[in-house]
Formats: C-alpha cells, structure tokens, sequence
C-alpha cells in the first residue's frame, strides 16, 4: 500500500519544538542520552521541511498548571531537586527522581515543563481542525506524584486535559509506543470522554496492558508478541483497533507515537518497519478532524530520527522517498548509540528516511 498523507483536515499541519530539545540531556548511562531529538530536528532543518511558515515554538508549561495533573508536592521536589542537583534519599524513593531509571541532570525540569507546554499547545491548534506533531511529547508513564519509566510529567495527559477544555466529548487516546500507556490509562480510567487504546510488545515493563486490562472499563489493550512483524501488526490495526475508534466517532485523537516499536530497537523487538508505523499514524490521523500526535520512546537514534522525520514530511506532503542529501548523511554517520553495535548498523540509517520494502 503506497504511504499517503491524510486527507480530512482542513488546515495544514504544525511542528511544535523548540530550542530546549536540543540541548544535550539525560548524562550518560541512560538509554535516553542518545542525540535523537537534534538529529531529527537537524535533519528538518538540512531538508528545509520545517520553518517559521509551519511550526511553533513551546514555551514551558508552568508550576500552576503542572499542578493540575500532578501533585503539588511532588512538582515543588522535582523543583527542588532540579534547583539543587540532588534528591534526598527520601525524595528518592518517594518521588523516583535521580534514580538511575530518572536521573537528575542540568535543565530536566525546564525540559520537561516544556514538553508538558509543547502538548497543550499542540491541543490548542489540533482544535483548529488539523494535525500537530510534538515529537518531544509522548511522556505516558509519568505519574501525579512520582517519575517513572524514563518520565517525569505526563504530557499526553495535558494535551488531553486541553482538548477537553475545548469542549470535546469524544477523545481517543491510541498509544503505539512498545511499552504499555500506563500513566494516561490511568489518569482517564473513570473518564467516559477519554477513549483509551494501547498497542504493545506483551510481557514488557510496566507489565500492565494486558489483553484483558480495561482501566475501569473504558480502556483497551492489544499486547502483541514479540517480533510481531508488519503483516501481523497491520492485520490488528485495520481489523480492531481502527474499528474501535471509528465506533466511538472521536472529535479529536492524541497519539503517542513511541519509536520503539521498530525493528532494530535496543529496548523492545516488535520489529516494524517504518512504513507501517507510519501507515498505521497517519490511518490514526484518518480518524478525527483534530489530531495531536505526539513522539515517545525511542532508543535507536538513527531509525527513531527517521521515523519522525518521514512522519512530518508525509503529513506536510513532501517527498519522503528521496535519498539524502550529503550533509544529512554526514550528521546521521556522525551518530553514536553505545546500545547497537557497528556491524548492526544499516546502510539506509544513513542514506535515506524509509525503510526498504521487504
Ligand atoms: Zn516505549
């Protein structure tokens, strides 16, 4: 099936970034000090497909509105924490910060305010009736009072909270990350707006998300095996997933759409190509006038900046066939992951967005 971009919006889509994504984060030793996010900016940019004339810039969300989805406590301890550079060991356990799973490093709560701005934002202008893409969203672990899993707010959350500001009553929330959409099920488990949908690799953290896990009722989740490939993957989308949310006729769909469900991620072994992560999007996309899509985990920088990118140029209706120009290839060589080792590296990491058809 040849990749389109979807057809039922009526005004163009946005990027939402913004300079604080590219600052270098997370230390080292974590499976996020990888350079994903500015080699996926960066190659925006060396391709010219983002610009003034369709994206936005974010701004950090502030304490006063954090505090509406998490607790005032822990957002004064992450303050806290950030302002100092250390967690107390009490802190520690009770909050999850500046463990190793969520360390502590210079900037982290700007950054993560920021990505929490960059969702409400992105649900402001999705209510216009288009699609908005916030690749440094996609934060669905994040709990009202604790980090976790690599998450220390919860930004699909607010993206959600906003849309609902907005007087939607029908929301789908379909996260296709590889780990279960834990922190979202559960902020909406009693919320008949919220429709929420996970598609995961099965026996992964957190370990929720299991085929027979409704939430409070509302919820659905489709655990699929390990190396599910994309015959199989694009069989439960088009046959359940996509017919659950058509039946809920949703005004307006936030999609955390993770990375780590492709094939070559050092964290998870759903093994997707690109084309059908970005197929089964944009079929997403399909189904409401308003959609906020946001990024997620990701923890192969060359095929997760690839990704992100093909997905912004196929939904702004550019050439996402072509082959890179020289100074994309020399950033995306110019790469290291201490996760994948050279001689598994993939000569089309570096030379072009898509992945070969099999
Ligand atoms: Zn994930």
């Amino acid at each position: 099936m040849p990749l389109v971009s979807p057809r039922n919006k009526q005004k163009p889509p946005l990027f939402i970034s913004s300079d604080v994504f590219k600052r270098p984060a997370w230390g080292s030793n974590h499976p996020l000090a990888i350079p994903r996010q500015s080699a996926m900016l960066d190659l925006l940019e060396m391709l010219n497909w983002t610009g003034p004339g369709n994206s936005k810039v974010c701004q950090a969300a502030g304490r006063d509105t954090l505090v509406r989805f998490h607790k005032p406590a822990y957002v004064e301890a992450f303050w806290q924490a950030d302002a100092k550079g250390k967690v107390s060991q009490a802190d520690r356990q009770k909050y999850q910060l500046g463990t190793m799973e969520n360390p502590i490093f210079p900037g982290l709560f700007e950054r993560a305010a920021t990505t929490v701005g960059g969702s409400i934002l992105a649900a402001k202008l999705a209510g216009e009736r288009r699609i908005v893409f916030h690749p440094s969203g996609g934060t669905h672990h994040g709990r009202p009072d604790r980090a976790s899993g690599f998450c220390y707010f919860n930004d699909p959350v607010f993206a959600i909270l906003t849309l609902l500001d907005q007087g939607c009553t029908r929301i789908a929330y379909v996260d296709v990350d590889a780990h279960h959409g834990d922190g979202v099920q559960d902020a909406f488990t009693d919320e008949p707006r919220v429709r929420c949908i996970s598609v995961h690799e099965e026996n992964r953290w957190p370990h929720s998300g299991t085929i027979d896990d409704h939430g409070n009722g509302l919820a659905y989740n489709f655990p699929t095996p390990r190396a599910v490939g994309d015959n199989a993957y694009g069989d439960l989308i088009s046959t359940q997933v996509l017919p659950l949310i058509r039946e809920f006729e949703p005004e307006a769909i936030v999609i955390t759409f993770g990375a780590d469900a492709l094939d070559a991620d050092p964290l998870s072994a759903m093994g997707l190509s690109n084309s059908c992560l970005l197929q089964t999007c944009v079929q997403l996309c399909d189904l409401a006038p308003a959609a906020v899509v946001l990024g997620g985990g990701g923890y192969n920088p060359w095929t997760t900046a690839r990704l992100w990118a093909a997905f912004w140029g196929l939904i702004s209706n550019q050439d996402v066939h072509i082959n890179l120009p020289e100074p994309a290839r020399k950033m995306l060589k110019s790469l290291a992951c201490d996760l994948i080792d050279p001689e598994d590296m993939q000569p089309e990491w570096t030379t072009t967005l898509l992945d070969p058809l099999p």
